[in-house]
């Protein structure tokens, strides 16, 4: 059984973002550019959390809001009391991950994510030919926006050879380092 704060304490342990600063005045979902599209903007998820109830935490980490958030910045430069949202979202996406629990409509996103990371990770430095393909692959979307790729290859948009950074041995300490912590 949960007690009461026990989700708000772990949270505010984890990020130092106080979600009960929080009094729904709605101004961080006013400004976010995302929140028609989100299962529920930013405000509601807070209040979502400030319940400390198992199941409402549970319905944040199954939701595709912590997965469209850009991490804009634009609701905490709005909001009276500084709740770092961005931070938060960060937070709950590798929660949610942990778990088990991503959204399936969020799936093609964390995709993007991996492929981006791997892109990074293997050279130091974004190919976008490699994070095109992977991305297709884990994703199966083989031929959309196919048509696009002559005339990026025409402007120089893409690459075929990976640049490297010189010391690459740092990005891997980065990315071992990260998953260590992470876990
Ligand atoms: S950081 Fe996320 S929640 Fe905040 S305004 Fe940007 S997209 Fe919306
Ligand atoms: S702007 Fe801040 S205080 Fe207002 S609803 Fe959003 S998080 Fe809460």
């Amino acid at each position: 059984m949960t007690t009461n704060h026990a989700i708000t304490s772990r949270i505010q342990q984890a990020t130092e973002v106080d979600v009960d600063l929080c009094y729904q005045c709605g101004k961080c979902t006013a400004g976010c550019v995302l929140a028609d599209d989100m299962e529920f903007p930013s405000s509601y998820l807070i209040r979502l959390l400030q319940t400390n109830k198992e199941e409402n935490y549970s319905k944040v980490l199954k939701s595709n809001t912590i997965w469209l958030c850009l991490n804009c910045e634009n609701c905490i430069g709005r909001c009276p009391k500084e709740v770092d949202i961005p931070r938060l979202m960060d937070y709950l996406r590798t929660e949610s991950i942990k778990r088990k629990c991503v959204s399936p409509k969020a799936k093609p996103i964390l995709s993007f994510h991996k492929s981006f990371l791997n892109s990074i990770r293997y050279t130091g430095k974004l190919n976008e030919i490699n994070l095109i393909a992977e991305f297709k692959l884990r994703t199966m979307r083989l031929w959309q926006d196919v048509k696009l790729v002559p005339s990026m290859l025409i402007k120089g948009k893409l690459k075929f050879l990976p640049e490297t950074v010189k010391n690459r041995k740092n990005i891997i300490r980065i990315f071992n380092r990260t998953i260590k912590n992470t876990k």
